[in-house]
């Protein structure tokens, strides 16, 4: 193994220049997918990318991959990266360090004028979040042949605009059909996004796979009716039956030793002197295991055609179902040893939120390396991870990734 060291005070710097990009007063990220800041820190990568003698490619989807030739050009490119957009209340690292890391082992190979045997990619996946376009990661889905382009061009944000209109109207739009670029593994940084970590006093996870994770839409149906006038034995409210439904899943989710979330809830033609007539939420299911999802599902879905819900029925749709992935082993093993070779406290760990990998994981060897993030917190403006965890985690990834490239 050659002895490379990335920049530590120059990855930082890079995390800190981008971040004005879509940055916002409280410290956070506002940088949707395919907005103006997505479009200005993709011409930013782009830039630093062909500034390393990468070539920048661009699939019919937007996603970005820069190419560093290796040795051997008979072999499939090494890929590391992750996403640049960002959650409406975004924070500086969740998804950015991934990319940023991958591109600062770039830049300390270069400056090494160190050549992997295998070439390598650094890949920015459009749409990770799912905040404007749901669902998540339908890019890197695309990749994976899990979504059809025309689906992913098809997904509308809260304004009605498509994801291909936006696409096109930032400029990003590749000739390469989704999928074409072929990568060989890939390696994801990302920071854990949950308390563990931390709570173990480790730097490094060794991410083993990932949990399972269906999304729903919920539609209660009731009936509006004025507020002075409608005595409550009469009343269809489906706010209240949604408030039941909202229990009912916390319960669920217990007693399953799983996790159940209503993100989003919202009155159709809300007044404060209406009978809500009829209320739209989101179901979010998480656990490693499919089997339990099923009952957690069933459990739900036997709950609402209950009798509790005749005068109020609940329309429930699943939108989106990511089944646990398990990592590649060899890439595992060579996150481990790259770890362990700077001496790293290191845990192996399986990811509560989705990414990327779990999509490349179908087509391709792959793992993630996690390093903490203050008090789990994510999604949030006060995101945070210290200078230390994410060189730590980008000398890991580099580690990883330069000796499975070189590997025979
Ligand atoms: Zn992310």
């Amino acid at each position: 193994m050659p002895n490379l060291k990335i920049d530590a005070d120059r990855l930082w710097d890079t995390l800190m220049e981008t971040a004005r990009i879509g940055g916002t007063p409280d410290g956070g990220i506002r940088r949707l997918t395919l907005s103006e800041e997505d479009r200005q820190v993709r011409d930013w990568l782009r830039a630093a990318c062909e500034g390393l003698g990468c070539t920048v490619s661009v699939d019919e989807l937007g996603n970005m991959f820069a190419y560093r030739p290796g040795s051997d050009a008979g072999v499939l490119p090494v890929a590391m990266g992750s996403h640049l957009d960002t959650q409406p209340t975004g924070g500086k690292f969740d998804g950015v360090l991934g990319v940023l890391a991958g591109l600062e082992v770039l830049r300390t190979l270069e400056a090494a004028g160190y050549v992997t045997r295998r070439p390598l990619v650094l890949v920015n996946w459009t749409n990770e979040e799912g905040a404007r376009f749901a669902p998540a990661m339908v890019a890197s889905g695309a990749y994976a042949g899990v979504f059809t382009p025309d689906y992913v061009n098809a997904r509308t944000d809260a304004e009605g605009v498509s994801f291909g209109a936006a696409l096109d109207a930032i400029g990003y739009r590749g000739a390469a059909p989704v999928g074409s670029v072929t990568l060989g593994a890939m390696f994801e940084l990302h920071i854990e996004q949950g308390p563990v970590l931390e709570e173990a006093d480790k730097t490094i996870g060794i991410v083993t796979g990932v949990q399972g994770i269906r999304w729903y839409d919920l539609v209660v149906t009731g009936r509006a009716a004025h507020a002075g006038t409608t005595p409550m034995a009469l009343r269809r409210d489906a706010l209240c039956a949604a408030a039941e439904l909202m229990l009912e899943a916390r319960r669920v989710a217990r007693t399953h030793g799983a996790l159940a979330t209503v993100g989003e809830i919202g009155v159709v033609q809300a007044s404060r002197n209406v009978v809500p007539g009829e209320v739209r939420l989101t179901l979010d299911l998480r656990h490693p295991d499919s089997a339990v999802l099923d009952a957690m599902e069933a459990d739900i879905a036997a709950f609402v055609t209950g009798s509790a819900f005749a005068l109020t029925p609940v329309r429930l749709t699943r939108i989106w179902d990511s089944p646990p992935v398990a990592f590649d082993p060899a890439c595992i093993a060579a996150v481990a040893a790259g770890a362990a070779a700077e001496g790293l406290p290191a845990q192996e760990i399986v990811s509560g939120a989705g990414h990327d990998a779990v999509y490349t994981a179908r087509v391709m060897p792959t793992a993630m390396i996690f390093v903490p993030c203050k008090d789990g917190l994510s999604h949030n403006p006060a995101e945070s991870a210290t200078p230390e965890h994410c060189a730590a985690g980008a000398q890991t990834l580099l580690n990883a990734v330069v000796a499975y490239a070189d590997r025979a």
